[in-house]
């Protein structure tokens, strides 16, 4: 049985595929979608919207069939979103919601000062009893300068883990996650409930799925993982049935659920969420020492890969992520080297731990 009735925030994300029809937005499907997220507002909870369509949209008004190369997708995405945002704001006007634009890009996220800075303004826009309704920033960003997402099904992750959604809803053309591939196999079935993402669940989910939308089912189990560690449930559904969000919320069997595994703190989520600036190789013995809660010490790192600088967050191994007290080219002068021998290098006045244990997040757990 599920119960949703204590969820407080809800961030809901909606896939291209299931907002465009024919080459434009679907604005009955907007409108019904609205409907359903103003009941939600009524009930006193507060809703954050993911909408993805803008290239989808930007292509459309173009008559253009696919966005070969970055430029045309960074132009038509500049030409959707005003569309896209259109359509939403004169569906809530209805019901008398502001809905509100907030563009983001993975800089945005990774940076601590500009993710504070998301996270006062999604809380005021939610204070202030508006929708903030989030894209990806496709007209500045690119995989190239490492700023984009790739998807908005990870972006719907990042985001509601960094405000503490309770229930992530994932809304595209994909039913459930199944057994096996259910567009090569008859007799597949759908999983209702996950409750570890095993790297069997990972194998099934298989590759990318849609024409404008890069979202597939791999991306949404990759999300559910970064909402998972949030202590955020996730339901993956099919957005094109009646009332769906209503139903879900109601507790009833649609689609998947998968359940959260741990609540990490606000601070270990963003060093778990932020591209690693580099790698910082450490001894088994050092591995143990971190798994066990330790500070990670110059004494147990064998190398160091990539060039950063000191509270960069880095890859410990394959195994961790940390924010490093010292930079690459201290850290290459002192690896293997004992405390006393560091203390004499650094001076008196720099620390001699690599990493305090707050500031060290095991990836697998
Ligand atoms: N940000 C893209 C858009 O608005 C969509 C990416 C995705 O579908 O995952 O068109």
């Amino acid at each position: 049985m599920r119960d949703f009735s204590k969820t407080k925030r809800i961030v809901v994300k909606i896939g291209t595929n299931i907002l465009t029809k024919n080459a434009g937005v679907d604005a009955a499907y907007v409108r019904r979608i609205a409907a359903q997220i103003n009941s939600l507002l009524k009930t006193g909870r507060q809703v954050v919207i993911i909408s993805s369509g803008a290239i989808g949209m930007g292509l459309g008004q173009l008559d253009a069939e696919k966005a070969r190369d970055i430029k045309m997708r960074q132009a038509c995405a500049a030409i959707g979103q005003p569309l896209l945002m259109a359509e939403w704001r004169k569906s809530f006007l209805r019901y008398g919601v502001t809905v509100a634009q907030v563009l983001l890009t993975a800089e945005v996220l990774n940076n601590r000062k500009t993710y504070l800075n998301l996270r006062n303004s999604i809380e005021t826009l939610l204070e202030l009893s508006a929708v903030p309704i989030l894209n990806e920033n496709d007209s500045v960003s690119t995989d190239e300068i490492g700023s984009a997402f790739g998807d908005n099904d990870k972006l719907s992750a990042l985001v509601a883990s960094k405000i503490d959604a309770d229930l992530l809803i994932m809304l595209s053309d994909i039913d459930a996650l199944y057994d096996k591939n259910p567009r090569k196999f008859a007799d597949a079935r759908p999983i209702p409930a996950v409750f570890e993402i095993t790297d069997d669940i990972m194998r099934t989910a298989g590759g990318k799925g849609s024409k404008h939308g890069t979202g597939g089912m791999k991306t949404k189990i990759e999300a559910a993982k970064i909402a998972s560690n949030a202590g955020c449930r996730i339901v993956l559904a099919n957005g094109r049935l009646k009332n769906v969000i209503g139903r879900i919320i109601a507790g009833e069997e649609i689609g998947t659920v998968f359940m959260p595994k741990r609540k990490l703190s606000n601070r270990a989520r963003w060093i778990l969420n932020s591209s690693p600036a580099g790698t910082i190789f450490i001894d088994d013995g050092a591995m143990a020492a971190i798994r066990n809660r330790k500070s990670l010490l110059p004494s147990g790192v064998v190398s160091v890969q990539g060039a950063f600088e000191a509270g960069s967050v880095v890859m410990l191994n394959d195994r961790a992520k940390a924010v490093t007290n010292l930079s690459s080219s201290q850290l290459k002068a002192l690896a293997g080297k004992h405390s006393s021998e560091i203390r004499k290098i650094l001076g008196p006045k720099h620390r001699d731990v690599v990493a305090i244990p707050e500031d060290i997040v095991m990836i697998d757990y």
